[in-house]
């Protein structure tokens, strides 16, 4: 494969590019993640919420892959955090997905006002001790949120996953992950589209006769995100995959980077509490 890959702070080991399948309707996520897995992508992100978790198992099980080249994850939602409940939907997902084991289960949002996240990782914690679960992190947590798990989990979790993109690139929670051995997992990482006609990316695009999706996701891969981009479209998930031919030089990289504005297209962290 010509993804590299990222050694996790558990020893376990990540392809640096994934596929995603947020509002991938479930009557066609059997088809788009095949066509993925065609392409060569052996990591693939869903979610509880994403309501597609079958159609990604039925996927996996019709493409003849072997399970120990894959890399699947998936989270838990809101509504499910607690000890108990996240046992129980945990087994949910499982069953939804038809398998037996999870390379990686993520808490979906901190739901700081719940203030429940820390037994929902311990319930994490017993569950990869089962080895049910290669490797467990959280999504959307912030800095306050990652110091609390840790100092009360007593575990660093391996990933982050947040929204970042060249408009929200997220400096200060990316260090915050590298002193901390974090990796840092990109969701939305082509600000979902509205990206792709920035004057300055396609610019890039144009002198380097790549495509804008294609500049912005090695502007991942080279600031060393974990990045998951999503499409539908044969042509574009192959194009989004074909990024390991080129390389984006300093200049190319520091102007990316400039478009940082503090923009989200998703939901603030803070105050996210849906399904509750
Ligand atoms: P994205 O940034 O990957 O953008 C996807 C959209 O960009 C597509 O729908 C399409 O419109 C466009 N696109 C993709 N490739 C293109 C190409 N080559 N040319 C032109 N247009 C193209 O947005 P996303 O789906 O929100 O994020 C990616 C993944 O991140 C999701 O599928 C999901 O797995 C994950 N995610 C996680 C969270 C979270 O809270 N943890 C939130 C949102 C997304």
């Amino acid at each position: 494969s010509p993804v590299p890959t990222i050694v996790l702070n558990d020893g376990n080991v990540i392809p640096q590019l994934g596929f995603g399948v947020f509002q991938v309707p479930a009557e066609d996520v059997t088809g788009v993640v095949a066509e993925a897995l065609k392409v060569g992508y052996r990591s693939i992100d869903t979610a509880a919420v994403y309501g597609n978790e079958e159609g990604v198992g039925r996927a996996i099980r019709e493409s003849g892959i072997p399970r120990d080249e894959l890399f699947i994850t998936t989270k838990l939602w809101n509504s499910d955090q607690g000890y108990d409940s996240t046992l129980r939907a945990f087994d949910t997902s499982m069953r939804r997905l038809g398998l037996d084991y999870l390379d990686l289960y993520l808490i979906h949002w901190p739901v700081p006002s719940a203030g429940r996240y820390v037994d929902t990782f311990r319930a994490f914690q017993a569950l990869k001790s089962q080895g049910r679960i290669g490797s467990i992190g959280v999504s959307n947590f912030r800095v306050i949120d990652l110091e609390t798990l840790i100092a009360d989990a007593g575990e660093i979790p391996t990933v982050n996953q947040i929204e970042l993109h060249p408009t929200l690139s997220q400096r200060d929670l990316r260090q915050y992950h590298a002193n901390h051995a974090i990796a840092t997992e990109a969701w939305s990482p082509l600000g979902q589209g509205t990206l792709l006609d920035n004057p300055t990316v396609v610019d890039i695009a144009k002198k380097l006769d790549r495509t804008p999706a294609q500049v912005i996701i090695r502007w991942h891969l080279q600031l060393g995100n974990i990045v998951i981009p999503k499409s539908v479209t044969p042509s574009r998930i192959a194009e989004n995959f074909d990024v390991f031919t080129f390389e984006l030089d300093s200049q190319a990289m520091e102007s990316l980077s400039r478009l940082d504005s503090g923009k989200r297209v998703g939901a603030d962290p803070a105050t996210f509490s849906a399904g509750l």
